[in-house]
């Protein structure tokens, strides 16, 4: 009998693990599955990839999935976090949409509820949790912040990222006031990071109209954030995006997503633009 549990709840662990959409009853253990390749796409441009799945702080309030996308042709990691801030909700849909993004090589791996409570909450985040994006680079045992950080850096470290993302929101529009971040993307201080970020802003701004609301590149990702501590510390390209939440949720959710998606394409090419 029990080990017929196990072996059903393994089953149950495969099937959910297939993608963000799922829930993940999957725990510490982690489950691969190969996924069919998504329809319309030629057998060079879709290569099988498998998705992992893990739960950071698994079993408390704070339990959140992280999804490992790793193609079967080689190529750099990248990884995108949203959810840090949980009154930011563009952030957690954007980085989201990654888990449906056809994977041309490498891996992608998504964390898009990083600070789970708080976006139950619509809170920046709960008093007893923390500043995720302050906590870096986090401790094992320590606050709710820094055990999710610990839990993330663990992902960087384990997968050697190439290049991380993180999406948020501003409370204003940057251009119209500049005490706000909103509308701007905060790249690394490598060369890479700022001219993939002026060559993003580039692009977006064609698409906006509205003077005011057009994006800025500010410098640089504070002390403490997912950002900062991939690029002062593992040296590796990384980007704050920060749309404005005086924009309707679904226009700032595609501005973050789009944005996200063309740095990763034209920085490590594991998805098509
Ligand atoms: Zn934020």
């Amino acid at each position: 009998m029990f080990k017929k549990l196990l072996c059903f709840l393994s089953l149950l662990a495969l099937v959910l693990a297939a993608g963000c959409g799922a829930k993940n009853g999957a725990g510490a253990q982690t489950a691969a599955k190969p996924e069919a390749k998504p329809a319309g796409l030629s057998q060079e441009a879709a290569p099988q990839k498998t998705t992992t799945v893990i739960k950071l702080m698994d079993g408390t309030k704070y339990a959140t999935p992280a999804y490992i996308y790793k193609s079967a042709k080689p190529g750099p990691a990248v990884l995108v976090v949203g959810g840090v801030h949980g009154n930011e909700p563009a952030g957690a849909l954007a980085a989201k949409k990654f888990c449906d993004v056809p994977l041309l090589k490498g891996t992608l791996i998504v964390v898009p509820r990083a600070n789970e409570t708080a976006l139950q909450e619509k809170i920046r985040t709960l008093p007893e949790t923390g500043d995720l994006n302050r906590a870096y680079p986090g401790k094992e045992k320590g606050t709710p912040a820094e055990q999710l950080t610990y839990g993330i850096v663990k992902l960087m470290k384990e997968n050697q990222v190439a290049m991380v993302l993180d999406l948020h929101e501003g409370y204003a529009f940057n251009y119209e006031n500049h005490k706000s971040v909103g509308e701007s993307i905060l790249p690394g201080t490598d060369d890479k990071s700022t001219f993939l970020a002026m060559d993003a802003i580039e692009f977006i701004n064609k698409q906006i109209t509205e003077p005011k609301k057009k994006f800025n590149v500010l410098a640089n990702p504070v002390k403490g954030s997912t950002a900062w501590y991939a690029n002062t510390v593992l040296k590796v390209p990384a980007f704050t995006i920060e749309t404005s939440d005086k924009q309707p949720l679904e226009d700032r959710t595609n501005f973050s997503f789009t944005i996200a998606k063309f740095i990763i394409a034209n920085g490590t090419g594991i998805i098509a633009q």
